[in-house]
């Protein structure tokens, strides 16, 4: 069995999903690009569409490269099931997509991925979607925050850009006792370093963009369903619950149990929404997951020396990484992320926007771009890029002020990354 679950992480990194090749006895997963499949008959067809028998229709749905895939997301994270996606942002509004509806909301908190902020703020606007912001520090805050009208709560393990960890039981706790699933966006974190399910989240949503490809070569998304929420309990959630009209009236909690979310969210969110992951992309992520744990052990302990010592140097005013002894969030590491704080975290340069922009401009083995979770090392000034649109009090709160630069460790020589960061620094604060 390729992914018997008692199998340790490492293991499962490599086998979870992929079987030699029926066809040719390939040991690596093979790109099957193709965009249908030949039915054997015309029942078998009918049984497929059906949704009777499990196999593979049109590759806008479901395809072989892309299921071994989803088969190691659920494997890696502890879900009953997957489903992969186009995009980390298509990701979100997959998982979103079968318990929102005009008039409904989600709680969020304010920690997130800026591109998220965005999404839930303006664009899920147009589905008569919201979100309501809330600091997942403060608990009695997420509990009034909740109405009859919430679906969902969502929040990242390790939030982008670093630094703030989620008490995620804490919020499971309160998602628990008002009977609505709590969604993890476990991008920064990877199942390596947390596994949300473990701590009571009920979705799990991936950018596979980042970590989990590592190499930044595909951008790609993932939703881990945890299997184990009722559905039919508070009657909010109809689409599983009840004879879903888009399916022909099926009913896909009463039919499918743990896996109802996973069906669904094939069955009528990637057929109706079309955000279809590639084969090549499941490829380039499937390749890059069979060494994720060696990557990740090698990010936390370069993370881990370079912000050390970014902050005992006289150029700089401070460093948000929950790593460091000096975080305020240091004391939720050994609980939400054991085996250490990601890769990201940012830092207050002192010399400000000018020092920033010199600093980006410095740097040799680093490169300046809007990425992140690259086996290269990575910086941007947000204030002079991502965060430009905002206004100075927005770019504050959003933690990309002025005198601000955001890193993603890479998997380099920490040795080299601290001398270039010495050089850098020398030339931006002269
Ligand atoms: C990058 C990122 C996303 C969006 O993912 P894409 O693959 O770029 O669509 C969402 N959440 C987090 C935490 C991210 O880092």
């Amino acid at each position: 069995m390729s992914d018997d679950p008692s199998y340790g992480f490492d293991t499962l990194q490599v086998h979870a999903g992929a079987r030699p090749d029926p066809a040719t006895g390939a040991r690596q997963v093979p790109i099957y690009q193709t965009t249908a499949y030949v039915f054997r008959d015309a029942d078998h067809a009918a049984a497929l569409f059906n949704l009777q028998e499990v196999g593979y229709i049109y590759s806008r749905l479901t395809n072989p490269t892309v299921a071994a895939l989803q088969e190691r997301m659920a494997a890696l994270e502890g879900g009953a099931g997957a489903i992969c996606c186009s995009s980390g942002h298509a990701a979100q509004i997959l998982a979103l997509f079968p318990l929102m509806g005009p008039g409904k909301n989600v709680v969020a908190s304010t920690r997130l991925y800026g591109g998220t902020v965005t999404q839930f703020s303006q664009t899920i606007k147009r589905f008569g979607w919201s979100a309501r912001f809330v600091d997942f520090d403060d608990e009695e805050a997420v509990r009034a925050a909740i109405d009859d009208d919430t679906r969902a709560i969502f929040g990242e393990a390790i939030a982008n850009p670093g630094g703030y960890i989620m008490d995620v039981r804490a919020i499971a706790d309160i998602a628990d006792a008002a009977g609505l699933p709590l969604i993890i966006d476990n991008t920064s974190a990877t199942p390596y370093l947390c596994r949300p399910i473990e701590h009571g989240a009920t979705l799990v949503v991936h950018s596979t963009t980042k970590f989990l490809t590592g190499n930044g070569t595909v951008t790609g998304g993932a939703v881990v369903d945890s299997g184990t929420f009722d559905w039919a309990a508070s009657g909010k959630f109809p689409s599983l619950s009840d004879p879903e009209p888009a399916y022909h009236g099926l009913k896909f909690a009463e039919t499918f149990g743990p896996l109802a979310f996973t069906f669904h969210g094939i069955a009528v969110g990637l057929r109706d929404l079309g955000m279809t992951m590639n084969p090549q992309a499941a490829h380039y992520t499937l390749m890059g997951i069979e060494t994720l744990s060696l990557r990740m052990d090698r990010h936390v302990a370069n993370a881990q020396r370079v912000a050390a010592w970014l902050e005992q140097d006289d150029r700089i005013e401070a460093v948000t990484f929950a790593g460091l002894p000096s975080s305020t969030y240091h004391h939720r590491v050994a609980e939400v992320c054991p085996k250490g704080a990601g890769a990201l975290f940012t830092v207050a340069v002192k010399g400000g926007y000018e020092a920033c922009v010199k600093l980006v401009d410095a740097v040799e083995i680093f490169s300046h771009v809007a990425n992140l979770g690259d086996t290269r090392s990575l910086i941007i000034h947000s204030a002079s890029t991502t965060h430009r649109q905002l206004t100075p009090e927005q770019q504050e709160a959003a933690g990309a002020g002025p005198n601000v630069v955001r890193f993603s460790i890479g998997i380099e020589d920490a040795d080299d990354l601290i001398a270039d960061l010495d050089q850098a620094l020398a030339k931006a604060t002269a």
